[in-house]
């Protein structure tokens, strides 16, 4: 299905509509309005407001007293990649630690793999995650970890997205595993200037066993020049230096922020960047969950993200990660789904999605349930029972 520019569609009797625009309804920040209507005009919201007071419009569809909210954003996915990491995890479940090594895994399956295996994977997970609601996904590089293959990834993302992030720096090519100064070189120079042109961001995974403060600032800055915008995979599995380096190159996002000192909480509540928590990480690798609670009462702006990847969190959902947020890392319904819509887009530097409002990007979900809460409340029900991305019906 598809829409016309200037069809016009009310999605009416709506018991609950999650605007993230605060001067709308409950002026709460998710801008609530109860007894709703959504009127959408070819790809763009234009009217929002009151159920009995919406304007005429060609199409009709009765919400049936359920709630909707905007389509979910996610801001940070691995979803070029070949291969299945189910002895790992099954390992892992039976007592064994998580470490950036097994990343080689996948580099290997995605090297052998085919262009049209790697297409064929990337819309599998893409598809899985719309029917889940999310309209708007990131995803990166980082499983080729030569020119050829981090180009290749990056084409193939690009053809299904425009929130591509080049990260040649996952972690040092095996092929470099005696000279990762030579690697650092590779991914700041040839490798660089063949997938920039595909890509937006340019990320950087700062950790113990992948890359120090001093490479990711060498990479990130590379990056910059090439006109590529910073974010930064910090602070997940150990402290480092990736939160505040993140912040004081003003990257879109700090993801992951697990372990993180009074010094990181504060950098981040002063700066623009956004802290990107993925729980499904750490629910897939029996880790620390990150203190959400702590960020938002320091006033950072946080997003919920998937992570999505098949070693260390291999959830399409966002729902789910809504449900563990608000269970274990003290975020409140509310916040949760803010974070996993307009953080999201806050993580993008975008303002035409998460949201519901006039001139927005016509990006909505629709909950077989009467509010948004059941997202938390109902964890690992599928409440999503309708997406419109651009203004299209497509689930
Ligand atoms: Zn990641």
């Amino acid at each position: 299905m598809s829409s016309t520019t200037g069809t016009t569609t009310v999605i009416t009797n709506i018991a609950s509509l999650v605007t993230n625009d605060p001067s709308l309804g409950d002026g709460s920040p998710l801008g609530l309005i109860q007894d709703a209507a959504v009127v959408i005009e070819g790809d763009r919201i234009a009217w929002t407001g009151d159920s009995r007071k919406a304007p005429a419009t060609d199409n009709r569809v009765d919400a049936g007293g359920r709630a909707v909210i905007p389509g979910f954003v996610d801001s940070h996915s691995h979803l070029v990649f070949a291969g299945d990491r189910t002895q790992e995890f099954n390992a892992r479940m039976s007592g064994r630690g998580y470490t950036a090594g097994g990343i080689r895994t996948t580099v290997a399956a995605t090297r052998a793999a085919s262009d049209e295996d790697l297409e064929r994977n990337l819309t599998h997970y893409l598809h899985e995650a719309l029917r889940q609601g999310t309209t708007t996904f990131e995803t990166k590089s980082g499983y080729g970890l030569t020119v050829e293959d981090e180009a290749r990834a990056l084409r193939i993302a690009a053809a299904h997205t425009d929130e591509v992030t080049y990260l040649g720096a996952h972690i040092v090519s095996p092929d470099y595993a005696d000279d990762p100064a030579a690697y650092v070189a590779l991914v700041t120079g040839e490798m660089l200037d063949a997938c920039a042109p595909y890509a937006r961001w340019i990320d950087v995974f700062c950790e113990k066993g992948a890359f120090d403060g001093d490479q990711a600032r060498a990479i990130l800055t590379a990056g910059t020049a090439k006109g590529l915008h910073p974010r930064v995979h910090a602070n997940q599995l150990s402290y480092g230096p990736g939160v505040q380096l993140a912040v004081e190159l003003d990257a879109a996002s700090a993801d992951h922020c697990t372990h993180l000192t009074d010094a990181d909480v504060e950098a981040l509540a002063n700066g623009r960047t956004v802290a990107t928590l993925l729980p499904g990480a750490e629910f897939s690798t029996r880790a620390e969950w990150p203190d959400a609670r702590r960020l938002l009462d320091a006033g950072v702006t946080v997003a919920l993200s998937t992570d999505c990847n098949p070693g260390s969190s291999f959830t399409s959902s966002v729902p789910f990660c809504i449900a563990l947020a608000v269970r274990d890392m003290g975020m409140t319904p509310d916040e949760a789904v803010w974070s996993a819509t307009a953080g999201g887009a806050a993580a993008l530097r975008r303002t035409d999605i998460g949201r519901l409002t006039v001139g927005a990007r016509a990006d909505l979900a629709l909950l077989d349930a009467p509010s948004h809460v059941h997202l938390a409340y109902r964890p690992g029900v599928p409440l999503v029972t309708g997406v419109w991305r651009r203004g299209a019906r497509e689930v």
